[in-house]
């Protein structure tokens, strides 16, 4: 039996994580549920699958899962709090956490986990974005079995041979290519792109995700995410990087070796698949994700990326090479630009040009604690914000 506990259980990967833990039973039980502020959600899981805690984040929210618990006559504490995030990660009746909380908000409770040695299913990329060598050092001094869940980076760790341990020559890969759908606005017209909504924007033609993320993916900055994701979990270079487009989302991505063969991961866009596998890794489990239908697919296609029209996926690389601080201060204008794009304070295309500006404007520097991250990432937050109100001067 695997007792977990699921940051952000309210969210798009939570459920998810849910539905495949409700599908086995007899190997997985639920120490402690996290979310925001979404009582309602949380109080159903809550009642389903019986948590000995629940952290809310959002006070009021509290008080009333508190009483509805109470009232439902259930044994779950409500608890709340950055720092009881922590805690029920780090609860010696912990096997495994699921990193499903988005954005800088992961960051604590996900590198306690590590510090404690936790299996850890990241899902949450900006965890590594920001914090990269803090975490992974974090992973290895305390023997942390980390299991990507992002479907990319869980496809290459598929095709990856057993054993991987970050040495590129001596197993003979080449390359990481990384697929990435190209999001809603592939082919949209440039001229058009300037006045997308956030509605639009959040209508990815293959996944369905949280709203951040999928402004992630019009954007490709998910992708550029993704990039400096997969240089901290495989050891590879910006260089030995490269970006596929592949509209059909069906390749998750591939492993490219010395003697000339690809190894692909293949299946439908459903990210129950990369949790059941983080789940019970190293076996393999019942997802409920449909078989996949080569033929239905019937075609793939791949195209390089274009950086004109996705400068996001340009200023990830920038800040991949520019290293220290400066893919910290790029995650946080970026969760400070796509907040204020989705309650329509600034038009799409304002997206990039803010990063880009906070990125110019921060001087790059090392990070050799979580504390330089978290100043880059309040630095970062800052700058955008007052470039945000510059623009709707
Ligand atoms: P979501 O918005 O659907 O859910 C986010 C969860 O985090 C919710 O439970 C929410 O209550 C919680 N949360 C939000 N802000 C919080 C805060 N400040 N403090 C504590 N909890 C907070 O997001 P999602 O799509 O499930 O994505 C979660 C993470 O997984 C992100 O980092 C995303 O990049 C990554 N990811 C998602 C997908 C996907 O298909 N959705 C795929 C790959 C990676
Ligand atoms: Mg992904």
């Amino acid at each position: 039996m695997q007792t977990l506990t699921i940051l952000g259980s309210t969210g798009s990967i939570g459920t998810s994580t849910l539905d495949v833990v409700a599908r086995h039973p007899e190997r997985f039980q639920v120490f402690a549920l996290t979310a925001y502020r979404q009582v309602e959600l949380l109080f159903k899981q809550c009642v389903q699958f019986q948590p000995k805690f629940a952290v809310l984040l959002d006070e009021l929210a509290v008080l009333e899962l508190r009483c509805r618990v109470r009232e439902a006559g259930l044994n779950t504490e409500v608890l709340s709090g950055v720092d009881a995030l922590e805690q029920v990660c780090i609860a010696s009746e912990v096997d495994a956490v699921m990193a499903a909380i988005v954005g800088a908000a992961g960051l604590r409770p996900t590198l306690a986990a590590a510090q404690a040695g936790k299996k850890i299913l990241l899902a949450n990329k900006e965890t590594l974005v920001m914090a990269g060598n803090v975490f992974m050092d974090a992973v290895r001094a305390s023997g942390s079995a980390l299991l990507p869940i992002d479907s990319e980076h869980n496809a290459i760790f598929q095709a990856l041979p057993h054993g991987y341990n970050g040495d590129k020559n001596a197993h003979g890969v080449r390359k990481i290519l990384l697929t990435a759908s190209g999001g809603p606005f592939r082919d949209t017209p440039l001229s058009e792109l300037q006045h997308v909504s956030p509605d639009q924007a959040c209508a990815h033609p293959n996944w369905v995700m949280g709203r951040k993320i999928s402004v992630d993916s019009a954007s490709m900055m998910n992708k550029g995410l993704e990039v400096i994701e997969a240089h901290w979990l495989f050891n590879a270079s910006a260089d030995d990087i490269q970006v596929v487009v592949h509209p059909q989302s069906v390749i998750h991505s591939l492993v490219e070796y010395v003697d000339g063969s690809v190894i692909a991961q293949l299946g439908n866009p459903d990210m129950r698949t990369p949790i059941a596998y983080g789940l019970a890794y190293p076996e393999r489990i019942d997802s409920g994700v449909a078989p996949l239908d080569l033929f239905k697919v019937a075609q793939m296609n791949f195209v390089a990326p274009d950086f004109v029209r996705f400068p996001c996926l340009a200023l990830a690389y920038q800040a991949l090479r520019a290293a220290g601080t400066a893919p910290a201060v790029l995650n946080a204008a970026n969760e400070i630009a796509v907040a204020a794009f989705l309650d329509k304070h600034i038009a799409f295309l304002d997206i990039a040009k803010i990063i880009d500006a906070v990125l110019n404007q921060l001087a790059v520097l090392p990070v050799t604690c979580l504390n330089d991250v978290l100043h880059a990432d309040a630095d970062a937050r800052q700058a955008a914000t007052a470039q945000i109100a510059r623009m709707k001067k």
